[in-house]
């Protein structure tokens, strides 16, 4: 009695005695029957690996940053809360957790906070439950002596702007979105919560994702990239588990071992927990300023009972073939990014083996609008009619280009001809182009305007690509045109903004799926010219202020019209669809088309001649 009242004495004059966060949750935290597959007191000698991650985190530790690229049953969530009960009971101050979604922020407050707090008893003395009045216990904030917890969702920006904060949890930080609320990364913008802070701790963690675009991976690979090494039962070499080094009989898990990358033995996982104990972490980059420690670690290193090698193998072998599973066992499972490999699938031989029957100027079934797409070159114009259907599936319809000086009138007449132009249809019915899109970037951005001008009713728009990264596809749209005084025309050009490196990507996933929603469709319009065109662009890597950022570059001296075509035509539909309502879009112009028989039944002879006859003109 008396000792222990001593030690609450001292425990308050020095509130901040050498202590780990590891040997806190090792003396204090206790896991649930709810909230654990083990409870029970805490032991960080099931999971030797949490042991470092965690300390770094402790206040002694000289590191501010901690990067967990981790698998899924690797303890890694634990060792996150590990730390919000350390700073609770032992490292008091200001602290900000934020989840992907604040439906997140709720659930880590529910579920895992108000468990941990419940069944540890020094921090269930700490926080007043939440059921009291005026406890200071809210869902988003918890109130302590010396700090607070404050939980938040990275998909909106108000949580994020809150008061500085000394310590800062990042958890998922892969499924957080490029940008919140029109203010930048979601991280950026918590992190820059922390900066008053000398002794500042930030843990962010993360199952990765997609090569290039990972935020984990980023931070990883920016830090001293730890990896854990432990050492082979044969000959003692250490090394760090990789997948490659599994080896198994023929589609039986039950035979997996592990070969030493040295001696070449292999042994069965039953190691696993002596490996565990002997391992180490090591760092394989240069520290940098020592302030941030990454760690990575696969689900090779699940301890025995949580996920073992031969539920790997299965899995992967389940995985084998189906690119979304393999993908989820890529990046849960070995904790590694998954590299989208476009270029790969999307050639012109193979674009050009799959194009459909239907003839140039004819629409195929399920076509019930028609938008062109126009780039306008020196010499010439290249247009491609683009036909949409239910779930923005596309089929080109017609792409040719009109040769002439677009600083001439001559070739706008031709163009005239294609708005004006009835497209007959699968069922025996036309479309006319409803929407067309074109190219004022280039050197006749006067001559552009001049033809839009006249054209507003018809549907035709002026755009220009933006270089801003992840800009919209279309942005709002602005009135160019001034009258004498400089004011705004009201009727005048309307001129958009495309994020044409957006719609590039979206065009090629949409290539590479080919699922029949939201395919793209090409039949004899297209001929190999077209597909080299429509395929002359590949993804690049660089480097902007140390970010990886995809780009869209041409092959040198390659033509890539027909590409800007499709952009351009893609535009002019998701212009088309501001007009209506995208819920019943498709419908209703499927209805508008069937209704147009009726009414023009027998003028359609008189009318504009066919688009066919129109094509075979040229
Ligand atoms: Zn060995």
């Amino acid at each position: 009695m008396n000792r222990s009242w001593s030690a609450g004495f001292l425990e308050g004059l020095r509130p901040e005695q050498p202590l780990t966060v590891s040997e806190w949750a090792d003396r204090f935290r206790k896991l649930s029957s709810k909230a654990s597959a083990e409870p029970g007191p805490w032991r960080t000698s099931r999971t030797p690996y949490l042991r470092e991650p965690m300390d770094c985190l402790s206040s002694e530790s000289p590191v501010q940053r901690v990067v967990m690229m981790f698998a899924a049953q690797t303890g890694k969530t634990e060792a996150g809360s590990n730390w919000l009960g350390y700073v609770i009971d032992h490292a008091p101050g200001p602290m900000l957790c934020v989840q992907p979604t604040i439906e997140m922020a709720k659930r880590l407050s529910k579920q895992r906070l108000e468990s941990m707090i419940t069944d540890t008893p020094c921090l269930a003395a700490k926080i007043a439950p939440a059921r009291s009045r005026d406890s200071g216990n809210t869902m988003f904030s918890k109130e302590f002596s010396g700090g607070i917890m404050l939980m938040a969702g990275a998909n909106s920006a108000t949580g994020l702007r809150s008061a500085p904060c000394r310590y800062l949890f990042a958890d998922e930080v892969d499924a957080f979105p490029d940008d919140v609320d029109g203010e930048g990364s979601p991280l950026a913008l918590a992190e820059r919560r922390t900066t008053t802070f000398a002794r500042r701790k930030i843990l962010i963690t993360s199952t990765p994702t997609v090569k290039d675009f990972s935020t984990i991976e980023a931070e990883y690979l920016r830090s001293d990239q730890r990896r854990y090494f432990v050492p082979c039962p044969s000959c003692g070499e250490m090394q760090w588990l990789k997948w490659g080094q599994l080896k198994w009989k023929e589609a039986n898990p039950e035979t997996v071992l592990y070969e030493c990358e040295r001696c070449k033995e292999r042994w069965p996982e039953r190691h696993k927990p002596q490996l565990l104990a002997d391992g180490q972490w090591r760092a394989t980059a240069p520290a940098g300023n020592g302030r941030t420690a990454g760690f990575h670690l696969s689900g090779l290193y699940s301890p025995l009972g949580w996920c073992s090698w031969g539920q790997l193998v299965d899995d992967f072998l389940r995985a084998k073939g189906d690119a979304p599973a393999l993908k989820a066992f890529v990046n849960t499972r070995l904790a590694e990014t998954w590299e989208e490999d476009y270029s790969a699938k999307v050639n012109a031989d193979g674009l050009m083996a799959k194009r459909l029957a239907y003839e140039p100027g004819t629409c195929p079934d399920g076509v019930v609008l028609l938008t062109a797409g126009v780039d306008v070159q020196d010499n010439r114009l290249a247009v491609s009619v683009w036909g949409w259907g239910e779930g923005e599936t596309a089929w080109l319809i017609w792409h040719q280009e009109l040769m002439g000086d677009p600083t001439q009138t001559e070739v706008w007449g031709q163009l005239d001809q294609v708005l004006a132009s009835e497209w007959s249809t699968a069922s025996g019915k036309t479309l006319k182009v409803r929407q067309m899109a074109i190219d004022s970037g280039g050197h006749c951005t006067h001559e552009v305007y001049r033809y839009v001008r006249d054209r507003v009713a018809q549907g035709v728009v002026a755009i220009k690509g933006s270089s801003k990264r992840n800009s919209p596809a279309v942005g709002k749209g602005s009135k160019v045109d001034v009258n004498w005084r400089g004011k705004v025309i009201k009727r005048g050009v309307t001129l958009y903004m495309l994020g044409t490196d957006t719609i590039k990507t979206t065009l090629f996933g949409r290539l590479r799926h080919n699922e029949a929603a939201g395919s793209l469709n090409f039949g004899m319009a297209a001929d190999s010219e077209y597909f080299q065109q429509l395929t002359s662009e590949r993804q690049a890597l660089r480097y902007h202020r140390g970010f990886p950022i995809r780009e869209w570059v041409k092959k040198a001296g390659d033509r890539n019209e027909a590409l800007d075509c499709a952009v351009y035509g893609y535009a002019a539909m998701l212009v088309f669809s501001r007009k209506m309502n995208k819920a019943t879009m498709w419908g209703q112009l499927k209805a508008e088309m069937e209704g147009e028989k009726k009414t023009k039944l027998g003028s359609r002879q008189k009318s504009q001649p066919a688009a066919s006859s129109f094509v075979s003109s040229w």
